[in-house]
């Protein structure tokens, strides 16, 4: 079977199937075997590995995750991509292909009949457009996970990683940080895809935190804070939080907390970091 993490043997595997790209499903395929390499290396797989691959595709990394894995669950949301993966994976005994959506589908369960609920890791060339929500399920579901290896936007893989003080820091760095250590393990040029896509992109890691790294007693009011602060980050944390239907507590009590922390009235959310977010959840919460 062709190795598909070249241009030619992308473009015949898509000529012999007629298929036509789909831009609604953020289709853009890989053509380049250094960075699909490097993927595989950065995931660290073992044959004791059960792999989640969400969109194989025409199943150019798939190959790869199949060859360094011992099993591997692909989920596919375009049915048109089903019978050429049949073809391009046929080589291989330890892959299942499922064709949903993979925000529709029970990943707990995947992970309990494929791998008897032991963490799984995740690696996928994500469909930009369900990045958030794709990475987000994973860890708010409580799916066992050991880390998860992604191309993304690099916009958003900066986004993962950055600290307060920068224009990126936002509620979807705060979440990531909570369950997760992330690091960017590769730059991306839109050359690396077909077709090319209109935005840089990166490889991410996501290691899975054994313990989150900040003790907080309500992790749903820590998140409601957070999301409160960022939705409004050009005003104070007191009139972000006050003005917020999601947190349930007045201007007053949110004001004495805020000052009983010794933390200015006028701070702004936008500055506080995961543990000054834990402790004002925790002064709140007490
Ligand atoms: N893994 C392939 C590669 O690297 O060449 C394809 C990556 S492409 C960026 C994203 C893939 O995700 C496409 O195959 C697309 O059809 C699939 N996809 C899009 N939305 C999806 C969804 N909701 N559930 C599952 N797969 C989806």
């Amino acid at each position: 079977m062709a190795n598909l993490t070249n241009p030619q043997d992308t473009i015949a595997v898509i000529q012999k199937y007629n298929f036509m790209f789909q831009k609604k499903f953020g289709q853009n395929f890989l053509i380049d075997t250094h960075v699909v390499d490097k993927i595989i290396r950065s995931a660290g797989l073992t044959k004791d590995d059960m792999v989640l691959e969400i969109g194989p595709g025409i199943g150019s990394l798939t190959q790869h995750l199949a060859e360094n894995a011992g099993k591997v669950v692909a989920v596919e949301i375009d049915k048109n991509l089903i019978p050429i993966l049949g073809e391009t994976l046929v080589a291989y005994d330890n892959i299942t292909i499922i064709n949903e959506d993979i925000l529709k589908v029970d990943i707990n369960e995947l992970a309990e009949k494929y791998n008897g609920g032991k963490p799984i890791k995740v690696v996928a060339n994500l469909p930009y457009y369900i990045t958030t929500p794709i990475i987000m399920g994973l860890f708010e579901s409580h799916v066992p996970i050991e880390s998860i290896t992604v191309m993304v936007q690099k916009e958003v893989a900066d986004r993962m990683q950055v600290g307060p003080g920068t224009k990126d820091y936002g509620a979807l760095s705060l979440a990531v940080q909570y369950y997760a250590k992330p690091e960017i393990v590769a730059n991306v040029p839109p050359n690396c895809f077909i077709p090319r896509p209109n935005v840089g992109s990166a490889v991410i890691k996501l290691t899975r935190f054994k313990e989150p790294p900040v003790e907080v007693e309500d992790e749903q009011l820590m998140f409601k804070l957070i999301r409160a602060s960022f939705n409004q980050r050009r005003k104070t944390l007191v009139n972000g939080l006050s003005n917020s239907p999601e947190i349930p507590f007045g201007k007053e009590q949110i004001t004495e907390a805020i000052v009983n922390l010794g933390w200015s009235p006028t701070l702004r959310g936008e500055s506080l970091t995961l543990e000054e977010f834990a402790i004002l959840a925790n002064s709140l919460s007490s």
